[in-house]
């Protein structure tokens, strides 16, 4: 018989991909909770309703670079995590894929907010990369409609004024559950119902590590905060993992 081998869940947040380029949008200090103009643009109703809408956030897409940016050191230690033979998970509030892009397996991420690598069409929700739109906005089409249908194309994204994936959220509930040790990496945990998770993750006896850069409400109730870099924090979290020394 084999010991059961402890399951960490990590909840990764913004501040792990601000080191590859991408910044802060979504979150209490983000750029579109700064400028409504900007957020016109992510949020659903606007969206579908204004051509215009659509033709700026294909813009900002373009010029965002999400699709382009590398994985970081942070990302790379998750990857070392998972390939250690720990059983790990992430649940990811990111909507750029770089985890996955680092190498960790994609059955292993939940993406909470969706993903910005794939667009769908509102009605006949057909599914095609971002990438693809991309080149036909810039080959002179300033609002790509779906090559099936017409209908609106938007990014896979939870929009503000959207619900998140209840399945998707589902499952993350499950995972922090069931984990010994919950470990958020660069998220303010103030946005609900995401900010729930370590409240469950504690309630369920799993030890919470917080690793950001600014406080958080968890800060108290942690078994450990880390306020350094997460490039370099991470990493060092991970050595200690997997070297069984937590
Ligand atoms: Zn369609």
């Amino acid at each position: 018989m084999t010991a059961k081998r402890p399951l960490i869940a990590v909840l990764t947040g913004a501040g792990i991909s601000t080191d590859s380029g991408i910044p802060d949008y979504r979150g209490p200090a983000g750029l579109w909770q700064r400028d409504p103009a900007a957020q016109q643009l992510v949020t659903i109703g606007p969206y579908l309703a204004d051509p215009d809408v659509r033709r700026r956030a294909w813009l900002m897409r373009r010029d965002a670079g999400a699709l382009t940016a590398e994985p970081n050191a942070g990302h790379l230690a998750l990857v070392e995590l998972e390939r250690s033979g720990l059983p790990v998970r992430v649940l990811t509030q990111n909507v750029d894929g770089l985890h996955q892009r680092a190498g960790m397996p994609a059955r292993k991420v939940l993406e909470l907010h969706g993903t910005a690598r794939e667009v769908e069409c509102v009605r006949c929700h057909v599914v095609a990369p971002t990438a693809e739109a991309l080149e036909r906005v810039a080959a002179g089409e300033p609002d790509p409609a779906c090559r099936d249908c017409g209908g609106v194309l938007k990014p896979r994204t939870v929009m503000f004024g959207e619900a998140l994936d209840p399945v998707v959220l589902q499952q993350a509930d499950a995972v922090t559950k069931a984990c010994d040790l919950f470990i958020a990496v660069g998220t303010s945990l103030q946005v609900y119902p995401v900010a729930a998770l370590p409240q469950i993750a504690l309630e369920s006896g799993a030890r919470l590590v917080v690793v950001n850069g600014e406080p958080t409400p968890f800060d108290e109730a942690a078994d450990e905060v880390i306020r350094e870099p997460i490039s370099t924090a991470l990493p060092a979290l991970v050595r200690r993992l997997v070297a069984g020394r937590f």
